[in-house]
């Protein structure tokens, strides 16, 4: 078995339309195509393939939790769940954390896009409120705590998906 987890994936295609993403996902072949927006998200799925994690936070100063200094949340929301405003993007600069919680998975399901065996992670990165989960590159036995670091597929290796976002032990 190899010491680093590979995908087994087609990689999607996008259409720009306007600032916003369309992504053509062949989940079922090219006649199962998927098609759907990233819509105010693009710009999380953008900065994946361009190596840059992107966060949001509420900035707005009469938001209830926030008062204007919210954390940065990840996955990334258009908008605050606490305030209904629009939140404004961060990028997250060295992004690293520890293994929050884990899974390690043998068997997947059907559409299961990563090759097992793979650990699933919840990661709580430094400076950002929310728990992230992601997979881990690495095989070798973990536990809670470990140190992870960001890595990103970026370029011709971009799949435009969630999984363009991946983690190493550090
Ligand atoms: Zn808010």
């Amino acid at each position: 078995m190899k010491d680093r987890v590979d995908l087994k994936t087609t990689p999607s295609k996008i259409t720009p339309a306007n600032d916003v993403w369309v992504l053509h996902l062949p989940r079922f072949g090219e006649e199962g195509t998927h098609f759907h927006t990233y819509g105010l998200l693009t710009p999380y799925f953008k900065g994946l393939t361009e190596g840059r994690l992107m966060a949001t936070r509420c900035t707005n100063p009469r938001c209830p939790i926030s008062k204007g200094n919210g954390e940065m949340w990840l996955p990334p929301r258009a908008d605050c769940p606490d305030c209904h405003q629009p939140m404004v993007w961060q990028e997250v600069k060295d992004p690293k954390g520890y293994i929050y919680a884990f899974t390690y998975v043998e068997r997947g399901g059907t559409g299961l896009e990563i090759e097992c065996p793979y650990y699933q992670i919840d990661v709580k990165m430094e400076g950002v409120g929310t728990i992230v989960k992601s997979y881990l590159l690495d095989r070798k036995p973990i536990k809670i705590g470990d140190k992870v670091r960001a890595r990103f597929r970026t370029g011709a290796a971009a799949t435009n998906t969630c999984l363009d976002l991946c983690f190493e032990l550090a």
